[in-house]
C-alpha cells in the first residue's frame, strides 16, 4: 500500500531539512508520494525534483499560501502548480515582500522591548529560504533572550505575544484565483475552523467553494478522529476532493513525523485519483 504525505516544508521556508534531505528521508521511510508545500515559494522544488530522480518516489509540486478570510488568516495549499508560470512567480515575489515588511515591524517592537536583533541576524538564520517567525525565534534563542521556540512564540511572536504583528495578505478568493491561474488545485490547509461554530464552518466552506476552492486537507498531522470526520462530512456535502499530510517542518516542529504526523496520520491512496483528475494529470 502506498504511503503518502502531501504537506511538508523545507529550508526554502520554515523547515529544517533541505529539499534533497527531505526527499532522501521520505525515500528511506518508504513514502511513495511526497508533496513539498513551502510557504510563498516554489524555489525548493527544482532541487527536490533532481534529488527524486531514480528513487521510487513521486514528487508533487506544491505551495502553501496565507490568505485572509473573515478577518482570520487561513492557509491554502496549491498542488500541481506550473512552476514556470511567470505571473504566479511575480505574485509570489510581492507576497514575500510583505513578509520582510512585517519582519521590520516585529524587529521594531522587539527593539522597544529591549531586544536588539537585526534584519541581517534573521536573514542569516533563514539562509536561502522564505523568512518566517521561526527564524526570528532562532535568533532570539541564539542571543539568549529566550530559552526555546515555545517561549519565543508564547512571549513575543505568537498571536498573543508582545511583538506580534499581523501580516497583510491577500483575500482567500484572490489566493485561490492565483493557484487556479497557475494551473494548480487549491485546497484548504488544516481546516481547524477556529472561531467558527459548526453552522458557521459549513457556511464558510460553502463561500470558499463558491470562490473556487476544490479540496480540503481532511487528513492532517494533528487532527483527532472527530475533527477528521467533521471535515470528511464537509467534503462530502460540497463534493470536494480530499488531501492529507503531516505538515512536517523537521526539528522546527518537534513531535510531527514525516508521513505519520503525531503517529496516527494515514492518507488513503484513493485521494490521489481525484487530485490528479482536478489537475488534469
Ligand atoms: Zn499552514
Ligand atoms: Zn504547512
Amino acid at each position: 500500500m502506498s504511503r503518502i504525505d502531501l504537506h511538508t516544508h523545507t529550508t526554502f521556508s520554515d523547515g529544517s531539512y533541505s529539499p534533497t534531505e527531505l526527499v532522501e528521508l521520505a525515500s528511506q521511510q518508504n513514502i511513495d508520494i511526497l508533496a513539498i508545500t513551502d510557504h510563498d515559494t516554489t524555489d525548493g522544488l527544482p532541487e527536490a525534483l533532481e534529488a527524486s530522480k531514480g528513487l521510487p518516489l513521486e514528487l508533487i509540486p506544491g505551495i502553501e499560501l496565507s490568505a485572509m478570510f473573515h478577518n482570520r488568516e487561513m492557509h491554502i495549499l496549491g498542488y500541481f502548480i506550473n512552476l514556470a508560470d511567470l505571473q504566479f512567480q511575480t505574485r509570489l515575489e510581492a507576497l514575500r515582500a510583505t513578509r520582510i515588511e512585517r519582519l521590520h515591524h516585529i524587529l521594531d517592537r522587539l527593539h522597544s522591548l529591549g531586544m536588539n536583533i537585526s534584519l541581517e541576524d534573521v536573514e542569516q538564520a533563514s539562509g536561502i529560504g522564505t523568512i518566517g517567525r521561526p527564524h526570528i525565534a532562532q535568533t532570539l534563542m541564539a542571543k539568549g533572550y529566550v530559552k526555546n521556540m515555545k517561549e519565543a512564540f508564547e512571549q513575543f511572536l505568537g498571536s498573543r505575544g508582545k511583538a506580534y504583528v499581523q501580516r497583510v495578505v491577500p483575500n482567500a478568493h484572490e489566493i485561490i484565483g492565483w493557484i487556479i491561474d497557475a494551473g494548480g488545485v487549491p485546497v484548504l490547509a488544516h481546516p481547524y475552523w477556529e472561531g467558527f461554530n459548526k453552522e458557521e464552518s459549513t457556511t464558510a466552506c460553502q463561500t470558499l467553494v463558491e470562490q473556487g476552492l476544490q479540496g480540503l486537507e481532511v487528513f492532517y498531522g494533528t487532527f483527532s478522529a472527530r475533527h477528521i470526520s467533521f471535515n470528511l462530512g464537509l467534503a462530502k456535502q460540497f463534493d470536494l476532493l480530499m488531501t492529507g499530510g503531516s505538515d512536517f517542518h523537521g526539528t522546527f516542529k518537534p513531535g510531527i513525523a514525516l508521513g505519520k504526523g503525531r503517529g496516527s496520520l494515514h492518507v488513503p491512496p484513493k485521494v490521489m485519483e481525484r487530485l490528479r483528475v482536478a489537475a488534469g494529470h
